[in-house]
């Protein structure tokens, strides 16, 4: 088994019987994606501060309970100067970067705030810190303003590799095209950013194949970050009519964990994200991910009384500590793990630094 794992490179056969493994197997693999890591990118956790900017969406992705047709969301749009705060905050904490997520829209108002943004950020901490965008599917002149502003890298999370399976999941048409997501990725990358992408783990009608070939899109496209996680139900979205499909929360939790492993596994050197939706599924989620792969850690630092209209999915943890304390609870649980925070890194992919520099 042991053998199998250390036989590089790995084929679209052996991660899918890795992906179904058990027991022992299952132990050997996480056990070897732990060394592999610590080889490549150490025992240092990197931060980004998560500022969830607006949960305005002009997509309807049938999963995601922020999509536009859910009229129970009370929208709203953080203010240009409230963000500002909060980078500000990130940056005298230590976290080193901040990542600003969005629900999708193209509009000129949109595209601009994010600009500024940027500008300011990069100026009043004299290019300290470090800014992942997380803000859909914008033009190729959009990308490219973004970085020239600033922003250091982009996540685009292709949901799934299954052209197939991706259908079943949005709406028909120009807006959620299969096709214009992948050029997407292309057009981010000649850029010049640090790319990362992801899939969503145990969604209906995947299978193991499927998941298979989305860590072979991973390896393929060449991604310097991933940020992946399980697929959780959310009642006011159309794909929960389809929920007796799904394996248990537990067992798309160890799934998504195999995911994390293999691919650090597959890319030693990328940037892998503990996701949000990990801690969701399972109390210290985010702690295990770190444990068999990923090195980064995503903390949700937008203020509390917008987090609970920011519901891509059930459950998501509102946290009941403030930023402070979760980061020396984050800090204690790591070093039982044998981690540490880097504070005050940015945190960059060793990957793309590698590769495209
Ligand atoms: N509009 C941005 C950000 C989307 S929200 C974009 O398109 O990139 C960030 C991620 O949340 C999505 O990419 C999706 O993978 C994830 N997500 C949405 N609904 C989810 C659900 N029900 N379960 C798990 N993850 C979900």
């Amino acid at each position: 088994m042991i053998k199998t794992i250390q036989d590089y490179p790995l084929s679209r056969g052996d991660i899918a019987e890795l992906l179904s493994s058990t027991g022992e197997k299952e132990q050997a693999l996480f056990d070897y994606s732990y060394k592999i890591k610590l080889q490549n990118v150490g025992n240092e956790v990197f931060l980004r501060g998560l500022i969830e900017l607006s949960n305005v969406c002009e997509k309807d992705c049938y999963y995601c309970g922020i999509r536009r047709s859910n009229n129970s969301v009370n929208r709203y749009n953080l203010k240009h100067e409230e963000v500002i705060d909060l980078v500000k905050l990130a940056f005298k904490k230590g976290y080193g970067s901040v990542a600003i997520q969005s629900g999708e829209t193209s509009s000129k108002t949109f595209t601009d705030k994010i600009d500024k943004i940027l500008r300011e950020s990069k100026k009043i901490t004299n290019n300290g810190i470090g800014i992942t965008l997380s803000c859909g599917e914008q033009s190729g002149d959009t990308y490219r303003r973004w970085f020239e502003s600033g922003a250091d890298r982009y996540l685009l999370r292709i949901e799934t590799s299954s052209e197939e399976l991706y259908k079943k999941l949005h709406p028909q048409g120009e807006s959620h095209s299969f096709t214009k997501r992948v050029k997407a990725l292309e057009l981010l990358r000649k850029t010049g950013y640090q790319v990362g992408t992801g899939v969503m783990i145990g969604l209906p009608f995947q299978t193991i194949d499927m998941l298979a070939d989305d860590l072979v899109f991973m390896r393929d496209i060449n991604i310097d970050m991933c940020g992946m996680g399980p697929y959780i139900e959310h009642h006011q979205t159309p794909l929960y009519k389809y929920r007796e499909l799904l394996e248990p929360a537990s067992v798309r939790f160890t799934l998504a964990l195999k995911m994390i492993s293999l691919l650090r596994i597959l890319m030693p050197d990328i940037n892998i994200a503990a996701t949000t939706a990990m801690q969701t599924l399972e109390h210290k989620g985010r702690e295990k991910a770190v444990a068999v792969g990923a090195n980064v850690i995503m903390p949700n630092i937008t203020p509390c009384n917008y987090r609970k209209e920011y519901l891509l999915y059930e459950n998501k943890p509102l946290n009941a500590l403030n930023d402070e304390d979760e980061l020396d609870s984050l800090e204690k649980s790591l070093e039982t793990i044998r981690h540490k925070i880097g504070y005050f890194k940015q945190g960059n992919s060793k990957h793309y630094s590698k590769n495209y520099k």
